[in-house]
């Protein structure tokens, strides 16, 4: 992979400027569809629960192949409302894993119940040993986390969950479209959670999420906390809160989502460049390539690698001009200092090893070739391979 150009020839070297995530992107990419949008539900003052609203829901209903899809304030309440459809509350525990985002556990503590926490597996995503030996006769249900567009292997998961008669509850936040053995990500568990969060890999214009499932009876719960507790006819039929997806945003998403496919093959188009350009280094544990097994269809919400001395490879690639981040700022949900999980004293081996070799590279749509293989370049020049 040494580039044919002398590094201090290379006019890129010094230009190239590759952010982590491009923000203003996300709407100069279809600009005109979504001022068109824009005016078209402004002029019909269709912004709380109108036609956008349930269009986006169907829409995204035939994308996941499930039941129920309820669009929602964003990924976090979307949790929350789950939970509360379930009747999960004080005296429950969920078992949650630690190398997630803070949302995932706070949704747990929010609806009164107890976050337990539990390590990763060899694909950093929860470890069904871990989740096991964590379970006690208060734990409700297991929430397993697709974290990086990645679905977790769900079959030892239910394996666990029906040994010991608990629930499974998906947050698939970053996995919109990932599949495992052909079913998407959100669709396993009594209820599943996406987040349209700008930077995820379905992102609107400000705070989105959605929560689905296959189950009628869980679906009517989450119908009324959703909206005020408010049945199809608008009576109030028990407590609920506000957790509703504005229309506007529900309109400029059902534009995205039509070229999603688009985005998930891109993404593992660039995925796959990245293993060609980077699989060889000794020093790196890449994520699972696109055609790794036959059982995952990942959609690269993240690239997440293991680096060795990964601190210096980040300041590196900081020079060079790209931005390479560490997911949640390298701090893992047990390491929280302000929450009690830090008192715990737990065994994580996994989680923490983890946390100090992280690192995602850039991964997103305004990428080009170039810039992939100018990250590789780099990267390969800071071990000198
Ligand atoms: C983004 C994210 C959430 C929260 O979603 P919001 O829409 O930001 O509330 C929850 N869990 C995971 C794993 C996430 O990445």
């Amino acid at each position: 992979m040494t580039s044919p150009v002398k590094k201090d020839l290379d006019p890129t070297a010094y230009t190239r400027k590759i952010p982590f995530f491009n923000y203003g992107e996300l709407f100069t990419r279809f600009e005109d569809d979504f001022m068109r949008i824009f005016q078209d539900v402004g002029r019909r003052g269709a912004f709380i629960m109108q036609k956008d609203m349930e269009d986006f829901e169907e829409a995204l209903k035939s994308f996941l192949d499930v039941k129920h899809v309820f669009s929602c304030a964003d990924g976090t309440n979307a949790l929350v409302i789950g939970l509360r459809a379930l009747g999960i509350g004080p005296g429950d525990e969920v078992i949650v894993p630690s190398h997630t985002y803070i949302a995932s556990a706070a949704s747990v503590h929010l609806v009164g119940a107890t976050p337990v926490l539990c390590d990763i597996g060899a694909d950093n995503l929860i470890c069904p040993k871990s989740a096991e030996s964590k379970i006690t006769n208060k734990t409700k249900a297991i929430m397993p986390v697709n974290v990086n567009g990645r679905t977790c292997a769900m079959d030892p998961l239910f394996e666990v969950a029906n040994k010991h008669g608990v629930m499974i509850v998906e947050d698939a936040a970053q996995a919109l479209g990932s599949r495992y053995k052909g079913q998407c990500a959100g669709t396993f568990g009594k209820f599943g959670t996406f987040s349209f969060y700008p930077a995820k890999v379905l992102g609107c214009f400000g705070d989105g999420g959605a929560i689905v499932t296959n189950d009628d009876d869980v679906a009517r719960e989450i119908m009324l906390w959703r909206d005020h507790g408010r049945n199809e006819d608008g009576a109030v039929a028990g407590w609920g809160t506000n957790c509703r997806l504005d229309n506007m945003q529900a309109a400029f998403l059902h534009h995205k989502l039509k070229h999603y496919h688009e985005d998930m093959a891109r993404r593992r188009e660039i995925a796959k460049m990245y293993q060609d350009g980077l699989g060889d280094i000794a020093q790196l544990r890449l994520p699972p390539a696109p055609d790794a097994d036959q059982d995952h269809y990942d959609i690269y919400q993240n690239y997440e690698l293991a680096a060795q001395d990964r601190d210096g490879l980040q300041d590196y690639l900081r020079d060079a001009g790209i931005g390479a981040i560490q997911q949640w700022a390298g701090v893992m949900v047990h390491q929280f200092e302000a929450l009690p999980f830090s008192k715990q004293n737990l065994d994580l081996p996994a989680t923490e090893k983890f946390s100090k070799e992280e690192l995602m590279v850039p991964m997103n749509m305004t990428m080009s070739d170039d810039d992939v293989n100018y990250i590789i370049a780099k990267i390969r020049e800071y071990y000198k391979v």
